[in-house]
Order: structure tokens, then sequence, then C-alpha cells
């Protein structure tokens, strides 16, 4: 008992870095309070890769009384837009966060500008007319220095005269940039004069045509932290390189110390991640568009049936690390099951029927049934979810003509096989235990109706219990409705896309079978569930009714299976 106590208590103490960091710069007085940003740029959709940074940024603020800003990294107008903008807020807002602020970096251009003629003026930045192949050439390589530039010694009056002069708009796209005057020798290549400004003549999605020239990712976020109060900024690993740039302008401009600390970014199995990917699979049309299910954007995955809860505790699960690694898709998979076994309404749903006749169904009589050409009708009572005590119920029509799955039967089973043959017997799901009597063929030796003959006696509450060890889901012929169902499978038939995060020739593993479109028969309270998740196909997995449904033609989303298919 002692052991097992101590154990717990070191479980729940586990810190992830991050957490370890925070708390120990509030002990410190470092800082009072928590104060962090989600950056992401305005250029596509957020994927799950996103949702582990939201998580993370929002989660942190939250446990330790914090606060997190929106802001948009828009500072690149050819790629940008706001149909992104718009979408990043409904994601995040649907994953279960608020924002402290909405910020645009384009919010700080005037002062960003500002802080650039004040590197000029303390002789850190030059403007530099040598095109950018020549700038590349120059920089070295990691074994060789770089050469200085022929303009880097330009005076601090020509430069800040240029500066203005591109900002003016005088000067076309690439012919000059402004650059930070550091070290051309420097170990760390970020450091070889680093470029802060290029000349883009282009339309901003919010400052129109206001600026012609756009700071560089390097000048911008760093300074956007510091504008903004950040105590925590984070990112992912491959800005590590970055990081001493990014204390190199906030501590040459002596403004607020915010600290940028990297963790590793999610990669998950059987996906890709990039945005230039997913804008490929989008524009080839291999997907039917960014909030395709097969997607792992917020919207595929909200459309394919997955729920904030379960994208939250897998953001969870999946932890903070510090080297890249892959995340099994599965793990996904299962938070999404695990959500859904507890708050999802059952229904029976048949994908492949065949027909099961109860030959002696009319005989005799039966108080209280009603008649209809294919005779008497009982109402079965389940609930809508048994893991739920206050669930409610849910009324299913029974009757002589009923539809099984066709693999729930087998005419030469073996016999471990305890589902319906010549025969045997088996429960109909919440209704009677049913005898196979005969099996009706086609010309070609399909099987078109099974026969059977029912117990009456074996109705669920009147009577004494007896078991039989197979259960089968089942609809009424003549109260069944037509589903229409998309069996979504991976994107791809690959679980490492060619390294760590994934490589080029992805394309080359697309799953010809990700997506495969069938009718189905579903019992009728399935037209009436409003439940808004997804909801279980009983024995069969989680489905979720999809936007493209109209009145009378309801079509499913196959969300995952019950089981892992892994
Ligand atoms: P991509 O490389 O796909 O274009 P990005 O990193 O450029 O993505 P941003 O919009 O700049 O996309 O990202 C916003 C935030 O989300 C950044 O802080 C980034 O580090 C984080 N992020 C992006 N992808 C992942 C990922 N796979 N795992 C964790 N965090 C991520
Ligand atoms: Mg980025």
């Amino acid at each position: 008992m002692e052991e097992v106590k101590k154990e717990v208590t070191e479980v729940t103490v586990q810190k992830n870095f991050l957490e370890e960091i925070i708390e120990n710069d509030l002990a410190t007085g470092k800082h009072s309070s928590v104060m962090t940003r989600f950056p992401p740029e305005p250029n596509g959709y957020l994927h799950i890769g996103h949702a582990k940074s939201i998580c993370l940024n929002f989660g942190l603020a939250r446990q330790y009384g914090g606060k997190t800003n929106l802001r948009f990294d828009d500072t690149n107008p050819v790629k940008e837009d706001t149909e992104y903008v718009d979408s990043i807020k409904e994601d995040i807002k649907w994953l279960g966060f608020e924002w402290a602020n909405e910020f645009y970096a384009s919010d700080y251009f005037d002062q960003l500008y500002e802080w650039a003629q004040k590197l000029i003026r303390m002789g850190l930045a030059y403007v530099d007319d040598q095109s950018q192949e020549e700038i590349r050439k120059g920089r070295g390589t990691v074994q060789q220095p770089g050469i200085e530039s022929p303009y880097r010694n330009r005076s601090v009056e020509e430069n800040l005269n240029l500066f203005e002069r591109m900002k003016n708009g005088e000067f076309e796209d690439g012919s000059r940039v402004l650059r930070a005057k550091i070290d051309m020798a420097h170990p760390n290549m970020m450091f070889r004069d680093p470029l802060l400004y290029r000349i883009i003549h282009a339309h901003h999605h919010r400052t129109g045509d206001k600026w012609c020239i756009y700071p560089m990712y390097d000048y911008a976020h760093g300074q956007c932290d510091s504008i903004e109060n950040i105590t925590h900024s984070i990112c992912t690993l491959e800005f590590d390189v970055h990081r001493p740039l990014y204390d190199w302008f906030i501590e040459k401009l002596g403004i607020f110390p915010s600290h940028q600390y990297e963790f590793a970014r999610l990669n998950l199995t059987y996906t890709v991640m990039s945005k230039r990917k997913l804008l490929e699979l989008v524009r080839n049309n291999f997907v039917s568009g960014w909030d395709d299910p097969r997607m792992p954007t917020i919207c595929g995955l909200r459309r394919r049936g997955y729920t904030p809860e379960s994208i939250r505790a897998f953001a969870e699960k999946v932890g903070v690390a510090k080297r890249d690694n892959l995340i099994d898709l599965s793990l996904l998979e299962w938070c999404l099951r695990d959500d859904l076994n507890k708050r999802s309404n059952r229904y029976m749903v048949i994908t492949d029927p065949v027909k099961l006749v109860i030959t002696n169904w009319n005989d005799g009589e039966c108080s209280g049934a009603t008649e209809l050409e294919t005779g008497r009708i009982e109402y079965c009572t389940a609930p809508k979810n048994p893991e739920d005590p206050q669930a409610e119920t849910r009324t299913i029509p029974f009757g002589r003509e009923l539809y099984i799955e066709r693999s729930d039967f087998m005419e030469d089973a073996p016999k471990k096989f305890f589902r319906l043959k010549p025969g045997g017997e088996v429960r109909l799901k919440y209704s009677y235990i049913v005898k196979c009597e005969e099996v009706v063929k086609d010309e070609n030796g399909k099987i078109i109706e099974i026969r059977c003959t029912y117990d009456p006696t074996t109705k669920p509450g009147a009577g004494p219990w007896r078991s039989v060890k197979g259960t089968i889901g089942w609809v009424s012929a003549a109260h069944c409705e037509k589903i229409h169902v998309r069996l979504y499978d991976r994107l791809f038939t690959q679980a490492d896309m060619g390294g760590i995060p994934e490589g080029e020739d992805y394309k080359s593993y697309l799953n010809p079978e990700s997506l495969i479109e069938i009718d189905a028969l579903a019992e009728p309270a399935l037209m009436e569930d409003d439940s808004a998740i997804a909801v279980q196909f009983e024995r069969n997995g989680y489905y979720i009714k999809d936007r493209d449904s109209k009145p009378g033609a309801l079509v499913f989303n196959k969300a995952t299976g019950l089981k892992s298919s892994f």
C-alpha cells in the first residue's frame, strides 16, 4: 500500500520541461505571470500538429493563471489570405480555447520599421544591393566563412536614406534588402548578416498597399513577442538555431526580454503535415478539400467525427518531447474511441444486408400487436447509450422480415463461429432468439434469404433469460431507412513517409482505397438523432452525419472502427 501511494504521487508530480521552466520563473520572480502566444501564418488551414501547439500554449497559460494571444504572423502578403484567418479562429474556438487578444504581426509594421532605423543608426544594419544569388553565395558554408558585401560599410545616412526609399516604393522587388550587420564568419550561419527586410510589391490582406517592404520571420517574431510581453515563446525544435538571433535583436533594441523555448513538432504515421503538401493534396484533387475527412486538418478531423475532447486528450498523451519522433496514428484513433464510447448514441445499421425471415412469426396470437402486410410488429426498447445510466432509450421496430449482416451468417461454419449457421441459434440483439431452419439461394448460389423460427419465450424482460453464444444486429425490413455511408481509411499506405518530417515522394504512397462509398440500412431512430457527435453503428464503428445530408438522404462518414485496425 505504502509503495503504491508513493508511485502515484510521483506520477502526478511528473512535469514536462516547460512546466518546470515556468514554475521556476514564477518562483524566482523572473516573471509574475505567464503570457504565451499561438502564432500561425494565415497561409493554410490548421492541422493536428498545430492543435498540439495550441493545446500546449493555451494549456500552459491556463494551468498557471496566465493568458494567451492569438497572433497572425502575416509578414508574407503573397501567400496569405483572410479565408485562412477565419478558419484558424474557428478551429481554435472549436478546440475549446479563448485568446486574450487577437493581434497581427502587421499591427506592428510601424514599430518594426522604427526599430530597423534604430539598428541602422547603431551601425547594426545596412542596405545591401546585391542580388539574391550573390547574397546566398556570399554567406559561405558551415565549413567556410562568408564574404562581406561590398555595400556593408555604407554610412548611416546613406542607409537611412536608401531604407526609406525602399519603403517608399522606389525600388523593384529583389533589388535591395536590409540586413543586420553582425559577423560574416560567425559559426552560426544565422548571424552572417541575416536579412531583415525584403521588397515585395504585393497587396496585403490587412495593410493593403501601405507597405512594399516586409520584415523577415527572424526580425519580426521576437520583437512581436516582446511588444506583447510574451514570457514564454514556445516553438518547434527547428527554430533552436534561430534562438541566439532572437535574443540578439531583443538585447540590441533593449526591449522586453521574451524568451524562446523549443519542443519537438508532432509527426504522425500515415500522415503528411506540411501545409505545402496539404495544399498539393487539395489542388491535385487527391482529396475533396481542406476539410476532407481524410485530411489531418482540424476541419477535416472535425468532419471525420473527431471531438475537441479527443484531440485535447491526444495532445496531452503525446506530451512534450525534446527530440523529434513519430507518433502512431492509432493513438489518435484510440483517444477518439475512448471519448465516443462514453458519449455516443448507439444504433443498429446493416452495411451488407441479407434477408432473414421468421417463418413462425404470425403463428398464434399476440396481444397489443398491430398488423402490417408483413404481419405483426413489436417494439423493442434499448438504451441509446449503455455506458450512460441517464441515457434516453430508443424504440426499435421488429417484425417478420429483417436484414442482418451477410457476414453474421456462415453456411459451413467452423466450431468457433458463434453467429448464425444452419441449425444454429443466435440472439437478435434486444430481441428474441432465432434458429436457422433453411437457406434460400438464387441461381448463382448466392444466399438471398435465411429462414428462421423464433422462440417466443425468449423476449428480453419477459420470463427467465435463456443464453446463447452469439448475438447479432438486425433492422426491420419494413421500417429500416437507407443511408449513404463513406468508409474512410488512412490516406497513405506507408507509416513512415520517408523520414521525420515526411519526405517528398509522399504522393506515391496514396491509398487508393482510402474512400469506399456504400449504402446501408439503419434502424429508424437514427434518422432522429440530434446528438451532434458521432454515433456508434453497433458492432461496427463510429460514424458522423455529414453536412452533405439532405432530408431523407442522410450521409454518414466513418470516424473509426470499434477496435484498432493496426
Ligand atoms: P508548416 O511547416 O506546415 O507550414 P508552420 O510551422 O509554418 O507549418 P505556422 O502557421 O507557422 O505553421 O505554425 C504556427 C505554430 O504552430 C508555430 O508555433 C509552429 O511551431 C506550430 N506548429 C506547426 N506545425 C507543428 C507540428 N507539427 N507540431 C507542433 N507544432 C507545430
Ligand atoms: Mg511557419
